[in-house]
């Protein structure tokens, strides 16, 4: 027999649909993220329906270069979709944006085919409603989430995204030095300002404000 074993981070396609090991893709997320939570739960499904949408069975093997996400959030479910995507900010394959808002989207860069999955807003009364007689809202939205269906979890939209060559993965296309601080700034970061080069922060207020001490 030369049957490949199934890498269960790995999806099957069955009667044309893409399958998920959750189970598995649940238990990996979180033993990275720490603890199981309901963002897991929902970070994993999301993964889930957005690949599968896209077209991507394989995100950590050979479909890795083909896989771009836009998580909309730095909570709980940010982890979860770093784990089934494989999309790290390290490796440029995941950006975020800072909306705050429970979302991503999911881009296949050869097809350029972009979903984006939003967690519903109702699907968090609905969790409660489930499991209402025999847990709190934590346990029940855990449970709920694992179980609910993907029409009751989440919106889904076809959308363009356009990415740019500064930030796709891949070396740096340019280094250049801050007139003002000296340091050098990648990826086409820098501010041009009345013929001066300057970084971000040099440029508008930075999250950092010299402390007045240089510390070799
Ligand atoms: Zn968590
Ligand atoms: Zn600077």
């Amino acid at each position: 027999m030369n049957e490949i074993p199934l890498r269960r981070a790995e999806a099957i396609r069955k009667e044309g649909y893409a399958v998920f090991d959750f189970r598995y893709l649940l238990e990996e997320s979180l033993s990275s993220h720490g603890h199981l939570c309901p963002g897991q739960v929902l970070g994993v499904r999301m993964s889930i329906r957005g690949l599968s949408e896209i077209g991507i069975l394989d995100p950590k093997g050979r479909d890795r270069k083909s896989i771009m996400v836009f998580v909309e959030m730095d909570r709980c479910a940010t982890d979860a979709v770093q784990s089934v995507t494989g999309c790290s900010l390290g490796h440029r394959t995941m950006k975020f944006m800072d909306y705050g808002k429970m979302a991503a989207t999911f881009l296949n860069l050869k097809t350029g085919r972009a979903i984006r999955v939003i967690a519903r807003e109702e699907s968090r009364q609905k969790a409660k409603e489930y499991f209402s007689e025999t847990k709190g809202t934590y346990e029940a939205q855990l449970e709920a989430y694992k179980t609910m269906h993907d029409d009751e979890l989440f919106d889904v939209m076809e959308v363009h995204v356009k990415v740019k060559p500064e930030d796709m993965p891949g070396r740096p296309l340019r280094r250049i030095r801050c007139d003002t601080c000296g340091e050098h700034v990648q990826d086409m970061r820098e501010v041009h300002r009345d013929g001066k080069v300057l970084c971000r922060p040099c440029a508008s207020a930075g999250y950092y404000r010299p402390a007045g001490r240089d510390i070799f």
